[in-house]
């Protein structure tokens, strides 16, 4: 049976009005699903009992149960979901002083291979559908009794390798009917495949588009990242500038520090010469290490250097705050967790 939870208020407009009943129904079970967030067609109490009958033998709702929360000591909670079909997922709750952020996978597992990432060297199972996407935000909101305002797609998963269940939740997170979280609070984020940076562009959505770049040379970002080599650099850079000039909206692309190895400032000049003149800002990120990684982070003199060339160069760049380090929440250290594992 279906999610209800996958729809879109467009679409489930068109399902509801498939079983017999007024489209304007499909915005109460909306309202009730993400403003109210019911968990059951039961207490959707404006709906007569006959049309909640119709709804529970036409689609199901899909909750998610908390397997673990762990609780970092600066405030940032790492959730593993369980997605009901003995797999899990990581979902990370950041607290800012504007707010609350999430970080929600999009895949259980990632095929992507980066070498410096905690969710490589896990198998890929699927990727998530729409409302497990929107689930990890509902469940999270549910449990800590708070209304989230910002969401980046940096979880477990390449969002755009699972672009149109991607969009599909943006539009279910974006909707005012619907979580109503603004586009410009929502952050894609990509380790670069190029025909997709494409395919987003002609969304048009406001959402920010984050790029993993993390090298400046190919065989640097090669020997990283094994899609640089279906799409390289040039590329790369080409598609981001063609983006900015289609969505007139700023790019960030992160940089993650490695010692000796990404972090000199042969590195930051070239990184000048690449963004030169774009609509962007660069947000470096102290890399970290995961278990038999090769990398390790810069050290802080070296990040504040590079930030300073950047800088002085005309480049907007800021260090990331690390966040959840201490509860294996930071930037790339999620992993799906296997439930037989974990028992
Ligand atoms: N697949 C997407 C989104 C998931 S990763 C992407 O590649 O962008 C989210 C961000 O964390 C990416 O910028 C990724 O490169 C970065 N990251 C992964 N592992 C990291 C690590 N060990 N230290 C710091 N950042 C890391």
């Amino acid at each position: 049976m279906k999610n209800i939870k996958d729809y879109n208020l467009e679409d489930l407009k068109k399902e509801i009005i498939n079983i017999g009943e007024k489209g304007y129904r499909a915005e109460q079970i909306f309202k009730w699903l993400y403003v109210e967030k019911v968990k059951s067609f039961d207490e959707m109490t404006n709906l007569s009992l006959e049309l909640r009958e119709k709804l529970k033998s036409n689609f199901s709702i899909c909750n998610f149960n908390i397997l673990k929360k762990q609780e970092s000591s600066d405030g940032t909670k790492k959730y593993l979901f369980d997605v009901l079909d003995g797999n899990a997922i990581e979902t990370v709750l950041m607290s800012y002083h504007h707010g609350y952020s999430i970080c929600v996978s999009s895949q259980i597992g990632c095929k992507m291979g980066c070498k410096f990432c905690a969710s490589t060297g896990i198998k890929f199972v699927r990727s998530l559908t729409s409302g497990e996407i929107v689930e990890q935000i509902l469940a999270v909101e549910q449990d800590e009794n708070i209304r989230i305002s910002n969401i980046v797609f940096m979880g477990i998963g390449e969002p755009l390798d699972n672009f149109d269940n991607v969009i599909n939740a943006v539009k279910i997170i974006n909707n005012p009917k619907g979580l109503n979280i603004g586009a410009r609070h929502i952050s894609i984020s990509t380790s670069g495949l190029v025909p997709m940076i494409y395919k987003l562009a002609e969304q048009n959505t406001q959402c920010t588009l984050s790029i993993s770049l993390h090298a400046t040379t190919n065989e640097k970002r090669s020997s990283m990242m094994p899609v640089n080599n279906a799409y390289n650099i040039e590329e790369l850079i080409q598609a981001c500038k063609d983006y900015i000039k289609v969505t007139n909206r700023r790019i960030s692309f992160e940089y993650a520090l490695a010692k000796d190895n990404n972090d000199n400032l042969e590195d930051a000049k070239r990184l000048v010469k690449l963004l030169k003149g774009m609509l962007c800002h660069v947000n470096l990120i102290p890399i970290n290490k995961i278990e038999n990684g090769e990398y390790t982070k810069s050290s802080n003199e070296n990040i504040i250097k590079f930030r300073d060339y950047l800088n002085d160069h005309g480049i907007v760049a800021t260090i990331r705050r690390e966040l959840g380090s201490d509860i294996d929440a930071a930037c790339g250290q999620l992993r799906r967790k296997n439930l037989k594992e974990e028992k």
